[in-house]
């Protein structure tokens, strides 16, 4: 009592020590551990009577502590008798078995051969529930995590540390407690150095009180890398929130192996990223540095989107080509889309715009929905392709267009409806030039109609050869220029002097859709114009009327009248494909 009425204002004082919600004591250790003070705080700790509390200098403390812990207390307080330092000791009271004291206490004095402590006692009754729960919860996750087949580490937030907590974490030879684990982690090759900045990111996270979330490329015991996704989450520390957190690995090598595979050695940009949150979940160095310090995916792909793609590729990425279309793609459940176009590589700006096979795939898993996006450096497949398709679709001589493919470009023009223009050109007189000059000037006469065709019809007009002299000009767009176009080409052939001779052309004219839609009618009516110009002369451009037909019909089927009452067998052979076109009634 005397060592705190000694100073203040005596009784006032006392009374508020004794409201105190914990309690004080002053005592003596001796073989009993007598108070010399008790405050009636102390007291209803300890749940005396208030018969107990007036004669408490008869009542040993140690009596109030469990029987079980009393041995364990005993200990402490004779060890205070020699060594006189500070006690901090926690038990659970003999009467109340659910309630913890914590006393602390403070050497005073000696009392005769005794030394005498001032005590100030708390109920942590809470807290050590707490504590205990905690510590089974421990106990079970340990047990747990011993047994499962998951591998899992503990990260510590306050000393950025981890403990690995299953046996065959990287690859089981891990040491037990890694400080510094981004570092170590990486200096030791257990993360493929590609992933550093995705390693350093997941443990700022952490640090922040995030929970991140990703795929790492993981050395395994046999020496390989493979992928595993890291999550990781927060374990409840009683009030101290976000202290520790577990991170748990999941094998997901197969599924992104595959995917990489897909990109093979041209690989200029794969990334996974979670489209909810729009935060990277599959990043190497590179996908980073694309992100160039921003870590949210659609401000990146809006900016990729808009500096990246020509703008006569825009139109091929038009369904996903702003980060709000990305997201309507996804939410209206579409998984994938495949473009194959010219784009430039944000890293690589120098190599200017190049073809790639752009590929966004969906993949939901763990309730997390991540797009992938691999891009894939096709530019030179692309060039040899090119290359090959012009082979295909072009005449070997002359370098414009074959028949078939000539037949199938138009078409495509003309099922787009649009006004056009078909010319169809023969060279007069070829057979002769051959004759005269030889076929080596015959095939040069060739190659300069090729030529002169393309300098002198419009920009975009398709240029083909049906075969032998036969030419075809189709322009898609007409404009008033087109009708004087044929006109124009006779006079450059007729005045060209390139190979020291001098040869003209004849030209059949029509327009779609007014004189046909479809590739065989044009050409059809196209060829009776040319059919006028070669009978009126030559070197002139026709165009067609639907008389030329009419008039051809009308003789056609006088021919056939006057050859069916003939007394002789007639027949009209194709001999390009000995198909019988005509018989007379004699013959029938
Ligand atoms: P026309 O004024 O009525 O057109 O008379 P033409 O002599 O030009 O008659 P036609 O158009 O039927 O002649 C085509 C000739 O083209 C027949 C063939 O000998 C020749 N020819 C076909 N292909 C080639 C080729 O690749 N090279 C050369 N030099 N001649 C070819
Ligand atoms: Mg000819």
């Amino acid at each position: 009592m005397n060592e705190v009425s000694r100073t203040g204002h005596g009784k006032d004082r006392m009374l508020s020590i004794n409201d105190l919600p914990g309690g004080v004591g002053v005592y003596e250790l001796g073989d009993e551990i007598i108070a010399i003070y008790l405050s009636r705080g102390l007291s209803k700790l300890l749940a005396y009577t208030p018969k107990e509390f007036h004669n408490y200098n008869e009542l040993d403390l140690l009596d109030s502590v469990h029987e079980k812990e009393r041995k364990r207390i005993k200990a402490v307080f004779q060890k205070l008798k020699r060594s006189h330092k500070e006690l901090d000791v926690v038990f659970r009271l003999e009467r109340k078995e659910d309630r913890f004291i914590r006393l602390l206490g403070r050497y005073s004095r000696h009392h005769g051969q005794f030394p005498v402590y001032c005590l100030v006692a708390s109920d942590v009754s809470e807290a050590h529930q707490n504590a205990l729960a905690l510590e089974r919860q421990n106990t079970r996750l340990q047990f747990a995590f011993s047994h499962s087949t998951l591998e899992m580490w503990e990260y510590h937030l306050e000393d950025d540390r981890l403990v690995p907590l299953s046996r065959t974490i990287l690859g089981g030879h891990a040491p037990l407690e890694i400080s510094n684990p981004a570092a170590f982690l990486l200096e030791e090759g257990y993360i493929h150095p590609d992933f550093s900045v995705t390693l350093n990111h997941d443990f700022t996270q952490l640090q922040a009180g995030n929970e991140p979330d990703s795929i790492l490329f993981v050395r395994s015991a046999a020496g390989s890398f493979r992928w595993l996704r890291l999550s990781y989450a927060f374990l409840s520390d009683g009030e101290q929130e976000r202290r520790r957190a577990i991170g748990i690995f999941q094998d997901v090598h197969d599924e992104i192996a595959m995917r990489q595979q897909v990109l093979g050695e041209d690989k200029a940009f794969f990334g996974g990223f979670n489209l909810d949150s729009g935060k990277a979940v599959l990043a190497d160095n590179r996908v980073w540095k694309m992100m160039d310090g921003c870590d949210d995916f659609y401000t990146m792909y809006d900016s990729v989107m808009q500096k990246a793609i020509p703008k006569d590729y825009l139109a091929v990425f038009q369904e996903i080509d702003s980060s709000e279309k990305l997201k309507h793609f996804v939410e209206a459940g579409k998984k994938e889309l495949a473009i194959e176009a010219k784009m430039m590589h944000p890293l690589h700006r120098e190599d200017g715009y190049r073809w790639v096979r752009f590929h966004f795939n969906v993949s939901i898993a763990n309730n997390i929905t991540i797009g992938y996006i691999a891009i894939k450096d096709i530019e030179k497949s692309k060039v040899q392709e090119q290359a090959l398709e012009k082979q295909a679709h072009s005449d070997s001589l002359t370098g414009v267009y074959n028949r078939s493919s000539l037949e199938e470009l138009v078409t495509r023009y003309l099922i787009d409806g649009g006004n056009s223009a078909f010319f169809l050109i023969d060279i007069d007189r070829f057979k002769m030039i051959n004759d005269t000059f030889g076929h080596d000037l015959g095939d040069r006469v060739l190659k300069r109609m090729a030529s002169l065709m393309r300098m002198v019809f419009p920009q975009g007009t398709i240029i083909g050869r049906l075969g032998g002299d036969e030419f075809v000009a189709f322009i898609p767009h007409m404009t008033e220029a087109v009708k004087s176009a044929g006109d124009e080409f006779c006079h450059r052939i007729a005045e060209d002097r390139t190979l020291g001779i001098l040869f003209t052309c004849s030209l059949g004219c029509c327009i779609s859709p007014e004189d046909g839609t479809t590739f065989s009618e044009l050409y059809q009516h196209a060829d009776l114009a040319l059919y006028h110009s070669k009978n009126h002369g030559r070197n002139q451009c026709t165009h067609y009327v639907p008389e030329m037909g009419m008039h051809k019909t009308l003789c056609w089927t006088n021919h056939e009248w006057m050859l069916d009452n003939f007394p002789d067998t007639v027949c009209l052979i194709d001999l390009q494909n000995y198909d019988l076109l005509f018989l007379n009634k004699t013959g029938k």
